[in-house]
């Protein structure tokens, strides 16, 4: 598959390819011809120069016929996604389907009106007039994509902005850019506007950085590491910015679980998308009554999870992004066991390809649960009572998404009320969402500002104020 880096729907003419390899067998599964300094200049000139204005309906009938569109080719968007980045097939025949509601959402969306009225006349102070507000397009949006998933990452940010009318220049990951590739023409295919997106990949110096100082630029909205996004949020300015990073999210089960649902979102939680979620299962802290039963259904569940080819639809977790990643995390888990640590199953690489690992016994102090381990480990902590797992919950940087197992309701109440993260689900996992609703975590893990289609939209538009008397 030779693909291309668009400027504005024009294709990008260089000698410079960019190898695609896929992180099982090493085979180049594709190239793209890179973008430059030159490239990205013309990106945004076309971009705020514009063109042709899209009604609400015109913007609900691209993204409705990418929406079609995708299904007609989902085969080929899920190989690609496998391809790239190795995660299994099965996986990425589900991504395909959550890029598919995100752009039936925003598609929904540009049909609904946006607006606000204020009758002004409702307080001594008051008059007779009234006050509207309408959304208004941004000139420009940069957004910036990570690996972990190639279709929907890549959605999450385009079709929330090109349902406000927002311009948009992608830069996907240099590690997963064919999909993104794949999704620009579908869109320029759907009846998009050329203006309307450039996706160009290319050396960060000459890309990603200068965009993100470029005063023309009204929006950076990101999705990555933390080192990554604390930079950027140095080097951005004086423009809006959206940082989705990290996480380090827990599952907590209380003592009065469904012992069954627990080890199944657990398993779920730790090892779906070779554990490679923002939101996957990151630390697994069990009450210390039940760990026993816990942990020892946790294996037996976890042999379920069988690792290999990714492009066989049996197999259930493909390769993390890359063998150097599946180093770093051999890395940590030896370390935890330096520190008193157990592995009961898995821990064994080839390649990129790490065995579902369960580890029990992992210390609070190691650096697998400390900081954001982003592949297939579950690693069993265990607490006291639950003022002792809501501190061990809030003690990492990290404050993204949360997942409790528990039928006591006061507990219930309690973490929603107590934990420090964006999200707080009950008897599922923390990824738990449908691609409409407010998702995006604090602390580290974001600056509290929430994407999802509805509150992206938000963010990819300025709100007017006008009033009239009445
Ligand atoms: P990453 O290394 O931070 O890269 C993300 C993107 O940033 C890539 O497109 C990368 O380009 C680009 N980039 C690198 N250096 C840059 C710079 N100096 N300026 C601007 N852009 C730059 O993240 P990743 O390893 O791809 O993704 C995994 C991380 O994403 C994990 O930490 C995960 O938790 C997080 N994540 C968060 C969410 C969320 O919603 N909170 C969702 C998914 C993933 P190149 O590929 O060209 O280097």
């Amino acid at each position: 598959m030779n693909l291309t880096s668009y400027v504005a729907g024009k294709p990008v003419k260089s000698s410079k390819l960019l190898e695609v390899k896929s992180p099982y067998d090493n085979r180049i599964v594709g190239t793209v011809t890179l973008a430059g300094a030159e490239e990205t200049e013309e990106a945004i000139v076309t971009a705020l120069k514009g063109g042709v204005k899209l009604t609400r309906y015109d913007r609900f009938s691209i993204l409705d016929k990418a929406r079609q569109l995708l299904v007609e080719r989902k085969e080929l968007f899920a190989k690609t996604i496998s391809n790239e980045s190795g995660l299994a097939i099965r996986e990425a025949v589900y991504e395909t389907g959550r890029a598919h509601d995100v752009l039936m959402f925003a598609a929904m969306e540009c049909l609904k009106d946006d607006g606000q009225i204020f009758s002004c006349d409702i307080s001594p102070q008051g008059k007779a007039r009234k006050i509207f507000t309408t959304r208004e397009p941004l000139s420009l949006a940069v957004c910036i994509t990570p690996f972990n998933h190639p279709l929907n990452q890549v959605a999450h940010k385009l079709a929330p902005a090109l349902a406000t009318g927002t311009p948009v220049i992608l830069k996907p990951s240099e590690k997963t850019p064919l999909t993104a590739i794949l999704l620009t023409e579908l869109l320029y295919e759907a009846g998009l506007p050329h203006y309307m997106l450039s996706t160009l990949l290319g050396p960060t110096k000459e890309i990603a950085e200068p965009l993100v100082k470029d005063p023309r630029v009204d929006i950076v909205s990101f999705t990555g590491s933390v080192p990554v996004g604390k930079h950027i949020a140095a080097s951005v300015g004086y423009k809006k910015v959206i940082l989705e990073l990290g996480g380090n999210d827990p599952l907590i089960v209380m003592e009065d679980a469904d012992m069954e649902k627990a080890v199944l979102l657990a398993a779920e939680g730790s090892f779906r998308n070779s554990g490679q979620r923002c939101t996957a299962v990151k630390r697994i802290l069990v009450h210390e009554k039940i760990k026993e039963e816990f942990t020892r259904r946790l294996v037996e569940k976890a042999k379920e999870y069988t690792c290999g080819d990714p492009a066989d639809p049996k197999t259930k977790v493909g390769t993390v992004i890359d063998e150097p990643a599946a180093i770093y995390l051999e890395t940590v888990v030896k370390k935890a066991v330096e520190q008193g640590a157990k592995v009961l199953l898995g821990g064994s690489r080839k390649g990129a390809l790490l065995e579902p690992t369960v580890i029990k016994d992992v210390p609070r102090n190691a650096d697998m649960v400390v900081h954001e381990s982003f592949g297939p480990l579950a690693p069993i902590l265990t607490f006291k009572d639950i003022e002792d797992a809501i501190a061990l919950s809030n003690s990492t940087a990290y404050g993204l998404s949360s997942g409790i197992v528990t039928n006591n309701m006061e507990y219930a109440l309690r973490f929603i009320r107590e934990l420090k993260v964006g999200t707080v689900n009950i008897n599922e996992v923390p990824g738990y969402r449908i691609e409409s609703s407010p998702f995006g975590g604090i602390k580290d893990s974001g600056l509290g500002i929430k994407e999802g289609v509805i509150e992206a939209m938000k963010c990819f538009s300025y709100v007017k104020t006008f009033s009239l008397p009445w």
